[in-house]
């Protein structure tokens, strides 16, 4: 019988300093404000997004803590609700579901 593990992954509320610039690759940078980031989570509601400025290139970038990304679910949350969806359940039950443990996630309209 084959086995698989199921790893969910763990969301930061705070991130850790850039090591490289997205842009350039540069690695200085100067730190320029906190920015909240809200969040869908099954946990979280909002986690701390850090701006910084590349010294070498002057473009800036925000760093998002592990777990979160660009979009605006978490990655815990969206592997959750794969997992689910994978397991045979229909999307709007999926929904349903992370509905009744606190947290949303939008049912296309169509
Ligand atoms: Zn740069």
């Amino acid at each position: 019988m084959r086995t698989y593990n199921l790893r969910i992954p763990v969301v930061n509320t705070s991130p850790a300093p850039p090591t490289r610039c997205p842009f350039c690759g540069g690695g200085f940078f100067k730190a320029l404000q906190v920015c909240p980031k809200p969040l869908r989570d099954l946990e979280y509601e909002e986690v701390e997004a850090m701006r910084y400025r590349c010294l070498r290139c002057r473009r800036t970038f925000r760093a998002c803590p592990a777990g979160v990304s660009r979009a605006h679910h978490s990655d815990a949350l969206r592997a959750v609700s794969v997992v689910l969806y994978l397991l045979g359940i229909g999307y709007g039950v999926v929904a349903f579901f992370l509905a009744l443990l606190g947290s949303t996630l939008k049912k296309p309209i169509g």
